[in-house]
């Protein structure tokens, strides 16, 4: 914070006095309100026609499904794939932007989170072939939440565990019931994290200097908007990990009573 100090003079110009003003706080406010209204109104604008883009696709793609053409058929799964990882970033954009500006809005109801789970598992498994994903679940556990952004929370989990893990390595995804919580983790075998990196893997655009140095791609967001998710359930996230030796990052939930 800088503070700009000028003298207060009465009409004669007699100083009287000193006024102090912490104008850098104001503007960088400014500036990160300007930021986020731009993402928000980025991220809306592109939200349109990658919708309608994602609706042509799946028309097509039932209509190629009747066909023989396997090359076809293909491409047009690549093609929805990547149509469906575009829009995971747009909406992570457009939460962000929302949360900033406090208009983030949790739409709860009552569901089976282990349900829940196995969806975004074989949903996951339908992208992913470069690693195997095991579930050791707990049986059904109705919670009371948002069902689309508990599923943002456990596939940002599984694609980190899928981005920051080698080929071939095995991710763990778990559920355990407690006495008044449910709490789920997701574990990898990948490159891990530095203890004075791991304290900060949750702040806004946090990414860890080495993750840019091996090309792999990603905002820095993802884990901020699931921590802000899980925070407005009352629930608790976090994340051990020992670097060279895979994470496995935890979250719970408090339970319906
Ligand atoms: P992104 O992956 O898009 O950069 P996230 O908010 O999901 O953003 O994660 C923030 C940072 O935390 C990542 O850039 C990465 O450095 C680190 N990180 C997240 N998950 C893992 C993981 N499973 N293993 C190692 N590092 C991770």
């Amino acid at each position: 914070v800088s503070l700009s100090i000028s003298p207060v003079k009465d009409p004669q110009g007699r100083i009287i006095g000193l006024s102090k003003i912490a104008r850098d706080i104001t503007e960088r406010k400014l500036d990160e309100q300007r930021k986020n209204d731009f993402i928000g109104m980025v991220s809306h604008e592109l939200k349109t026609p990658l919708t309608s883009l994602g609706a042509i696709i799946q028309v097509a793609d039932a209509k190629l499904r009747q066909s023989e053409d396997t090359f076809l058929a293909g491409a047009m799964q690549k093609a929805i794939i990547q149509i469906k990882r575009m829009t995971g970033m747009i909406n992570g954009f457009l939460n962000i932007s929302r949360l900033e500006s406090g208009k983030i809005q949790i739409d709860k109801a009552h569901f089976d989170l282990q349900e829940l789970i196995e969806e975004m598992i074989a949903e996951s498994e339908l992208t992913i072939s470069s690693h195997t994903i095991r579930f050791q679940g707990c049986g059904a556990v109705r919670i009371l939440a948002d069902r689309d952004k508990m599923a943002s929370v456990l596939t940002n989990l599984i694609s980190n565990a899928v981005k920051y893990s080698p080929k071939g390595k095995l991710i763990e995804v778990s559920c355990e019931v407690n006495d008044r919580s449910v709490q789920i983790s997701v574990r990898d075998q990948g490159m891990g994290i530095k203890p004075n990196d791991l304290p900060h893997v949750f702040d806004r655009y946090y990414r860890v200097s080495t993750t840019h140095t091996q090309h792999i791609s990603g905002f820095g967001i993802g884990l901020y908007l699931s921590a802000e998710i899980i925070r407005h359930h009352g629930g608790d996230i976090w994340a051990e990990s020992q670097s060279g030796a895979g994470s496995t990052f935890y979250f719970s939930l408090p339970l319906v009573e």
